[in-house]
């Protein structure tokens, strides 16, 4: 390791162990968001240039995405056809989304020429809407769409929202969130760079796993953002996510810091920040360097 390598690499550490103890004091606390933050579930804003990253090692994060189906690659063509440029635009609030088939309703959200933040709105609002596709649906205060950057290049992916998260409706604001938010940071991003959602939109009771029938119900509107957003890399936070995703069961401390492909996009499997959490006490704080590890190959590859 380079003398400049160590002395980022102490840095990136102090700001995890930093991240930890925040996380850990605040612990069953709201979170605050910091005023640029956007506080809402969708994703209104229109795209703005990102805030300057505060590490001297991360690259810029250009918006880099297409805004339209027309330039979209084909990547999660799986679920979403990007084929019918011939189908009118709809607007929010328009009845054919609502109830429409899944499959066509992303279709003609995929094929929809608005740019990414009226897509993702259009997509949590009436695609999504109200969304009763499965059991979990019943207890939900809030479901938990994704916040942050529509045409990010890199977005995190989880498995579920918590308490804290049903209670908000926004990803990652409990206390793993406050763990990723520093994981990000030290990235030399911030939260509104990036975006942030999960595998399934609403909360399992006592934070289980989810169900493959949840997952089922659910993945259909995950590959529909990260179809929007157009990512150029995605991290997923934990096994669960990874497995789910990777359809693998392969232990996630195999899967780490090894590059895979989610629906064509590079994806970088790590630690979920709850786990790191849980790690605290290790003085040699070893799945956070690995973790770590992990978000250099993610930068270097950004
Ligand atoms: N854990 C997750 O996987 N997602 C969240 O949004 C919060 C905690």
């Amino acid at each position: 390791m380079s003398a400049s390598d160590k002395h980022e690499f102490d840095a990136a550490l102090a700001l995890l162990a930093r991240g930890l103890a925040g996380a850990v004091e605040v612990a069953g606390l709201e979170y605050l968001p910091r005023p640029s933050f956007a506080t809402t579930t969708t994703t209104t804003a229109a795209p703005k240039p990102p805030t300057a990253p505060t590490a001297t090692t991360a690259p810029p994060m250009p918006v880099s995405n297409p805004t339209t189906a027309a330039e979209a690659p084909t990547g999660f063509s799986s679920l979403i056809p990007m084929a019918a440029a011939t189908m009118a635009p709809i607007e929010p609030g328009d009845a054919p989304l609502i109830g429409a088939p899944l499959h066509a309703a992303l279709q003609a959200l995929m094929a929809d020429p608005r740019p990414a933040p009226a897509r993702l709105k259009l997509l949590n609002d009436d695609v999504i809407g109200g969304c009763t596709r499965c059991k979990l649906s019943r207890g939900r205060n809030n479901l938990v769409f994704g916040v942050g950057n529509p045409q990010a290049r890199l977005v995190f992916v989880g498995e579920g929202p918590g308490e804290a998260e049903d209670r908000q409706g926004i990803p990652f604001v409990g206390a793993a969130g406050q763990l990723l938010t520093r994981m990000i940071d030290a990235m030399g991003y911030g939260r509104d760079d990036v975006y942030i959602c999960n595998v399934v939109k609403c909360r399992p009771p006592n934070n289980r796993d989810p169900e493959a029938d949840e997952v089922d119900a659910c993945e259909g509107f995950l590959k529909a953002q990260l179809g929007v957003v157009q990512p150029d890399v995605i991290v997923g936070l934990g096994r669960i996510a990874c497995q789910t995703l990777l359809r693998t069961q392969t232990p996630i401390s195999k899967l780490r810091g090894t590059w895979q492909k989610y629906e064509g996009v590079d994806f970088m499997p790590t630690f979920h920040p709850s786990y790191l959490l849980r790690e605290d006490r290790d003085p040699e704080q070893k799945r956070k360097r690995e973790a770590w590890g992990d978000l250099k190959l993610v930068m270097q590859k950004l």
